[in-house]
């Protein structure tokens, strides 16, 4: 199955797919472990600072290799990618999802940009998200509070989103109803009346739901049978893990320089996240 036919799969069945941020090969483990002990799909995603420091052949060639070793299907996926040469590469390259970010953009530029990016890509088959508010927070443990009416000013506008859409014809579309990119002393709630909204004014788009850290499990359950949300990003809660492992793990085992030899328990610590997401979203034993 594509990359559509996963998230058909999932709006008619009512579950989520997690599209877990990859930032080094321990995390990449961590990801496929999951997906293999739930037997879910997931979606393994890069964003440019993540494509910089792995690479994209490499990463391409470390999907590959994980579907032929353990039999299943990693979807790929370009995250909020800023640059139209960029996105070329990866359709190239053999990513399945692209995820152009033309927030930064202005809004006729954003438009013009999907428009010639998404007729490449159906070419080859793959699905294109797009976005035109741009998402408060960065994923990050944050100390610093946010609040929801700091958010507000970026939450999706039915209408304008609509236009957007139609105007592009994108797959998906990242819609910002409370989410935020990374985790808050106090996370802010979810709108899900405007959640409600979105989905009403254009059903046959995907929906995507970032900021998929921090979010409490019963507000994720609700955007998925309510918002019929398909595509869930997690990135900041497994960075968390990652770390917390890690210094655990270094302290832990002074006098080892071995360093592949400490990974093992960093690693089960970030699967451990990838697994609970995975049973929220609802997508285990799905494959
Ligand atoms: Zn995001």
């Amino acid at each position: 199955m594509n990359a559509r036919n996963w998230l058909e799969k999932a709006k008619s069945e009512k579950f989520a797919i997690g599209a877990f941020n990859v930032d080094n090969l321990e995390i990449f483990k961590a990801v496929v472990a999951g997906a293999l002990a739930k037997k879910s799909p997931v979606m393994m995603e890069f964003s440019d600072g993540e494509v910089k420091f792995l690479e994209l052949n490499n990463i391409v060639d470390l999907v590959k290799n994980a579907e032929e070793e353990y039999g299943i299907n990693i979807l790929l996926n370009l995250d909020h990618s800023p640059d139209q040469a960029k996105v070329e590469e990866a359709i190239e390259a053999g990513f399945e999802l692209i995820h152009y970010d033309g927030s930064k953009t202005p809004y006729e530029e954003n438009v013009e940009i999907c428009k010639a990016i998404i007729p490449k890509a159906h070419e080859k088959g793959l699905t294109v998200e797009g976005e035109i508010d741009h998402i408060a927070g960065s994923s990050n443990v944050h100390k610093e509070q946010i609040t929801f009416d700091e958010i507000k000013e970026g939450f999706t506008k039915p209408e304008k989103a609509k236009e957007f859409v139609t105007e592009t014809g994108v797959d998906i579309f990242a819609a910002f109803f409370g989410n935020v990119h990374g985790v808050y002393p106090v996370q802010p709630s979810i709108d899900i009346d405007l959640l409600k909204k979105i989905r009403e004014a254009f059903p046959d788009t995907f929906l995507s739901m970032h900021g998929g850290s921090g979010i409490s499990d019963s507000e994720v359950r609700q955007a998925i049978e309510i918002g019929k949300i398909v595509k869930i990003n997690v990135n900041t809660e497994m960075r968390k893990a990652f770390r917390e492992g890690l210094e655990k793990a270094l302290k832990e085992n002074p006098d080892e320089y071995a360093v592949y030899k400490i990974m093992p328990d960093v690693i089960s610590g970030v699967q451990k996240v990838v697994e609970h997401k995975i049973d929220v979203f609802g997508s285990a034993g799905k494959i």
